[in-house]
């Protein structure tokens, strides 16, 4: 594809995204605004990240330190980011000042390195907890059942604010095996909201991605993390 044909297809993608965003959170009883769109950025040239952005696009995933620190000068400035791939601890040095959130923190070790670094920086740092709905072995994230213990634990933590859960759940053939692994997704996340834990705001429901997101978003995501669907299938993730 020439450059010129993929931002057409971008474009394309961007509008048929949106439009399947508002109608699936129609049917969750909320409004397209409800429910925020982040572009997932592995392995994608920044310019076409750019078409996404200088369509109304305001929050980008980042899976890779070393590939975001390559990226970011070249995006176009102004959006937010947060980090959403594994995130090995002696790593979080180098992204601590350049994301707004991190959505992959599935152990305390990688909490309390993230709140050293953000003592360090000045700043306050927002999480959302991974959970491995699936229990799959090629996965990270936390076991559903010892959620809120962790969090419980993290939000002890200096410089660090819980926001709530993201999950990968596993590719599912029907739609209703997706359903039923986000409505447990969802149901962890009120019965926490509902704790009232100190320094834990569970804001976030970050669930849902290209093959899925329209499940996620009629039970209750707040933020879907597209790539595929957006920027076309990848050669690698
Ligand atoms: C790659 C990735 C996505 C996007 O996946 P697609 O299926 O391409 O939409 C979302 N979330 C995380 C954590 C990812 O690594």
């Amino acid at each position: 594809m020439t450059e010129k044909t993929s931002e057409i297809v971008v474009l394309e993608n961007l509008k048929v995204i949106r439009d399947r965003v508002a109608a699936a959170a129609e049917k969750s009883g909320r409004s397209a605004e409800d429910v925020r769109i982040m572009a997932v950025t592995k392995t994608v040239a920044p310019e076409l990240v750019n078409v996404a952005i200088n369509n109304g696009i305001s929050l980008l995933g980042e899976n890779r330190v070393q590939e975001y620190l390559d990226k970011r000068d070249s995006y176009v400035q102004g959006t937010e980011t947060h980090f959403i791939g594994h995130l090995q601890t002696n790593k979080v040095k180098y992204i601590i000042d350049k994301v707004s959130m991190i959505q992959s923190v599935d152990s305390v070790k990688l909490a309390k390195e993230i709140s050293k670094n953000a003592v360090k920086n000045n700043l306050t740092m927002d999480v959302l907890v991974e959970i491995n709905i699936g229990d799959e072995d090629s996965k990270s994230g936390i076991e559903a059942d010892v959620t809120e213990d962790l969090i419980r634990e993290i939000a002890e933590l200096e410089a660090i604010r819980v926001k709530g859960i993201m999950s990968i759940p596993p590719i599912c053939e029907k739609k209703e095996q997706s359903l039923n692994y986000f409505s447990r997704l969802r149901q962890i996340f009120v019965d926490i909201s509902a704790k009232n834990i100190d320094n834990v705001y569970m804001e976030y429901l970050s669930m849902g991605m290209s093959q899925d997101f329209e499940a996620a978003i009629e039970m209750g995501a707040n933020i879907v993390r597209i790539g595929s669907a957006l920027f076309g299938q990848r050669q690698y993730n």
